[in-house]
């Protein structure tokens, strides 16, 4: 039946796209749309600010910075419009157990042999008393725990921002005018489907307007209003293995420099995150309501945060999971229409970015066809599993039995790709990255070592080196680094000359 009804919409070109909402995935997806695009198609963005956005999301990854290249934009620009910090990675602080805290990088640590990667190196050096900690041998870590910061050449840092949610989608809102789309403002009341193929066919704001589409773009948040509520595609749960489901949110004002780390920390079921920019510091406890109720959970917030609140506390309650489509017919659902997963790895701005280029190489100019439906939905089920599985690893390998939360966490059942992966690296230290997966294998690693995982054994290729090479090589990577970091100019400083931010304007 729907197939048929698919056949029937099946070659009928997209000449107008419109976009429903106007939080950072919709004006995102308006970004990029309007400059491939916009000379050919007729572009509109819905937006109400009477709704208004989620207006969180400010940590970002290093993928974010292709994302910009792609726009052709100018990194000082976006840092100096959005209030932007630079970012090396995170701290996770209480999370292995306690007072026990590592850092999950987005730098490479050490130098890998073809055989084996350089933890197996690591691991020997352990255990003959020659080795630092795990971190010491990778640059973006120390140059974090030192305060520096730089570009360098040839991609020689990794790095990503911190930056201000609601001024990056007013930049992106901008930028996207001048490519041509249009945004209009109205709540949608109504959202009319065509009786013959099921598909969208229009938005009724409540002040009469009728927006009408060829190909609509879901941007309306935890609503879901086109993908959801008028498509009826189902939601797949995840909260058996990620119960996180609330966060309080509140923005302060800035106390010292701001650190090069978002910085997550755990409490008795849930954490907290740290997020400083140019003019404030974005601040929130994730926790489950499940193990602990709202007010102990704003509380441990108020107790943990360093500067005067510059807004009241907000409570945003959210589902751990996936639509079990994100294209269905002419709707494509970006952002947290289609899922959402806690930002401990500050991933959904990724997924969005993610998925609007799927949707650019897969864009259905002279009509949508079940193929690509089926392509761009298979590609996103398997992107964001991983990320899933790589968000539970935080939970399940930590040593914290503290609390219910924690013990549940480590008792729970994982996804079965989960639990392979653990039994790998315990029993042999080996970690393979699966293809079109995000997370590398540096990161995998620093979280495992981080969160206090010890492997059963090291690979044979490590044994070759005796103890006087194997000290050479781990000293020679780990001074190199040292000489690097004392080079570098401080945070605030390379700040100040790259990309300082007016003061923010009163309101
Ligand atoms: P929203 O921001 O909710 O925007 C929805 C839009 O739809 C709004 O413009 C709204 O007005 C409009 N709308 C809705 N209904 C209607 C209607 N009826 N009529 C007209 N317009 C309508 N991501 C990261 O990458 N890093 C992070 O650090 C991070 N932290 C997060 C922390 C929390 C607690 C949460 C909940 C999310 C976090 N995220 C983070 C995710 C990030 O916030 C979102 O991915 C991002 O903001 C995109 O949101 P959105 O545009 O999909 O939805």
């Amino acid at each position: 039946m729907e197939q048929k009804m698919q056949e029937k919409i099946g070659r009928k070109p997209v000449r107008r796209v419109v976009i429903a909402g106007g939080g950072t995935a919709g004006w995102m997806a308006a970004a990029v749309i309007s400059k491939i695009l916009g000379k050919s198609l007729d572009i509109t963005l819905v937006e109400s600010d009477e709704i208004g956005t989620v207006g969180v999301g400010e940590a970002t990854i290093p993928s974010l910075i292709k994302f910009h290249q792609l726009l052709e934009l100018s990194e000082a620009d976006v840092m100096k419009a959005t209030q932007a910090t630079f970012k090396l990675g995170i701290s996770f602080e209480n999370w292995r157990n306690v007072n026990e805290h590592y850092i999950h990088s987005f730098g490479v640590t050490g130098t890998d042999h073809w055989t084996a990667g350089f933890q197996h190196f690591w691991l020997k050096g352990r255990k003959r008393g020659l080795a630092g900690d795990f971190g010491d041998y990778c640059l973006e870590l120390r140059a974090a725990q030192h305060g520096r910061f730089a570009h360098l050449p040839d991609g020689g840092m990794n790095y990503a921002y911190h930056l201000d949610a609601t001024l990056y989608a007013k930049f992106l809102r901008k930028f996207s005018e001048g490519f041509g789309a249009k945004r209009v403002e109205g709540k949608i009341g109504q959202v009319l489907t065509d009786a013959a193929t099921g598909h969208v066919a229009g938005l009724k704001l409540e002040n009469g307007a009728l927006v009408e589409g060829d190909l609509f773009i879901d941007c309306t948040g935890f609503r879901s209003l086109l993908l959801a509520e008028t498509m009826g595609v189902e939601y797949e749960d995840w909260s058996h293995w990620l119960f996180n489901d609330s966060a309080i949110a509140v923005q302060t004002e800035s106390v010292g420099e701001p650190v090069l780390l978002t910085r997550a920390i755990a409490h008795g079921a849930g954490w907290q995150w740290r997020i400083p920019l140019q003019h404030r510091v974005g601040n929130g406890h994730v926790f489950s309501s499940k193990y602990m109720d709202g007010e102990e959970a704003r509380q441990i917030l108020t107790n943990n945060i360093q500067g005067e609140p510059l807004t009241q506390p907000r409570v945003i309650k959210f589902k751990p999971g996936q639509r079990k489509q994100s294209w269905k017919g002419n709707v494509v659902a970006i952002g947290l229409s289609s899922g959402f997963l806690e930002p401990i790895e500050s991933t959904s701005i990724h997924l969005i970015q993610r998925n609007l280029i799927r949707l650019m190489q897969m864009f259905p100019a002279d009509g949508i066809c079940r193929s690509d439906i089926d392509e761009y939905n298979t590609q996103v089920q398997s992107e964001i599993k991983h990320i899933r599985d790589f968000i539970i690893l935080h939970y399940k390998v930590s040593n914290r039995v503290d609390t219910p939360y924690w013990e549940a966490a480590r008792n729970m059942t994982v996804p079965a790709s989960l639990q392979h992966r653990i039994d790998l690296f315990r029993e042999t230290g080996r970690v393979f990255r699966t293809e079109g997966e995000l997370f590398t294998e540096s990161s995998w690693l620093q979280v495992m070592l981080g969160q206090g995982m010890m492997p059963e054994q090291h690979h044979q290729t490590a044994d070759l080196m005796g103890d006087v090479e194997l000290s050479q090589f781990l000293n020679g990577i780990r001074n190199g680094i040292e000489w690097t970091v004392k080079q570098l100019p401080s945070h605030q400083a390379y700040l100040q000359q790259y990309c300082r931010a007016q003061p923010p304007q009163p309101i």
